[in-house]
């Protein structure tokens, strides 16, 4: 399980919240509950998609790759190029 905090995977069990499984990072202290990515998709398929998206692949073509519907793609290419705006390669094509 990765900390949320720091991203390390250096991390442990560390009892229960409410039902759910709790975390504790052995790096920076942090207590977390497991959380699923948002609408279900894991880091993986967000990367993936992500990734194509780099490369030049339109969102509907990466819809059909994934099966990840095109504005979820969309949501996260906002939400990272936000992040990556110093980055001068990157840029947001308008879908
Ligand atoms: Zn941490």
């Amino acid at each position: 399980m990765e900390c949320p905090r720091c991203h390390s995977n250096k991390t442990h069990k560390y009892g229960h919240q409410r039902g759910k499984q709790r975390y504790k990072c052995n790096e920076c202290g942090r207590q977390f509950i497991e959380v699923k990515t948002e609408r279900g998709y894991d880091e993986k398929t967000k990367l993936l998609c992500l990734k194509m998206y780099l490369n030049g692949m339109g969102f509907r073509a990466i819809e059909r790759v994934t099966g990840v519907h095109h504005t979820t793609i969309i949501g996260w290419v906002k939400k990272i190029s936000l992040r990556l705006k110093d980055v001068c390669c990157f840029t947001l094509i308008n879908p």
